[in-house]
């Protein structure tokens, strides 16, 4: 049965999507059964994972029940995808009409469930319905931040938001950890942000730092994760670390 988690900030631009598909594909390297759920509308870890974007059925039209949810799926050398395309950009809207409008995404996902080890559920930067739909289908959440000013103000809104959805919607939701990204130790704003988040987030915080690095920034124009984009640039090396770490603390 699958853990699904979801990569969540509200924060556009602090590396959600760049976690999603280089944690998918590392993990799945290491042999692990993974679909990556694109829920943004900028479907940008769809053409990460080298996957067209404007592909006709994706998870907008399983989350509608137009399809099942299994016809979408899409798979790649890098593990599963489940497509995002421009409809899920009116599904915010469209979506607050329907019955249980919070839980269409776990519904959606729930036949899926049982062939994988884990889900990962690309968030939109927005703590919206589809933002919601997210933290209602998850067990537990991955928050990237990137070290800089107002990073803490904006995880205060997100925590409160998870709050929320535990005492209503999801009482099972969990804080899976924090990913520092973009990660700049040479300068004093970053490693003062690490400590705040630390302190904010005891013992949640992963030990591996994704640092700065231009080929992590390159490779999905390529539609390559980084581990095959460039396998021995430091954005690799952290990717893989950080897969490593994530899929111990999984297992203990
Ligand atoms: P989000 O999904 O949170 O909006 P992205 O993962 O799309 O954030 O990252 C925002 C931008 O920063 C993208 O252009 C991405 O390629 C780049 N980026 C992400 N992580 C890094 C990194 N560690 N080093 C350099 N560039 C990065
Ligand atoms: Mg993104």
């Amino acid at each position: 049965m699958a853990k699904t988690i979801a990569i969540v900030n509200q924060k556009g631009g602090v590396g959600k999507t760049t976690t999603c598909v280089n944690l998918a594909a590392a993990l799945t390297e290491a042999g692990q059964r993974v679909l990556l759920c694109d829920f943004d509308p900028q479907a940008n870890s769809t053409s990460g994972m080298g996957v067209d974007k404007t592909v006709s059925k994706g998870v907008y039209d399983a989350l509608i029940g137009e399809i099942p949810v299994e016809d979408a799926v899409v798979h790649t050398k890098y593990g599963d995808v489940l497509p995002s395309n421009k409809a899920l950009a009116g599904a915010g809207v469209e979506l607050i009409a329907m019955d249980r409008r919070e839980f269409l995404l776990k519904d959606a996902l729930a036949r899926l469930k049982d062939r994988y080890d884990f889900l990962f559920i690309d968030c939109p930067p927005s703590l919206e319905l589809l933002t919601l739909n997210a933290l209602c289908a998850a067990d537990s959440i991955l928050v990237p931040v990137q070290g800089e000013y107002y990073a803490l103000e904006g995880l205060s809104d997100l925590m409160n938001t998870v709050r929320i959805v535990r005492r209503s919607l999801n009482p099972q939701l969990e804080l899976d950890g924090v990913l520092l990204t973009m990660f700049d130790g040479r300068t004093n704003l970053a490693l003062q942000v690490a400590e705040e988040v630390k302190h904010y987030f005891p013992g949640k915080v992963y030990a591996t730092v994704i640092p700065r690095n231009v080929r992590l920034s390159e490779a999905p124009s390529h539609g390559k994760p980084i581990t095959a984009y460039d396998r021995t640039s430091r954005g690799a090396e952290a990717y893989t670390a950080f897969a490593a770490e994530f899929l111990k603390k999984q297992s203990a």
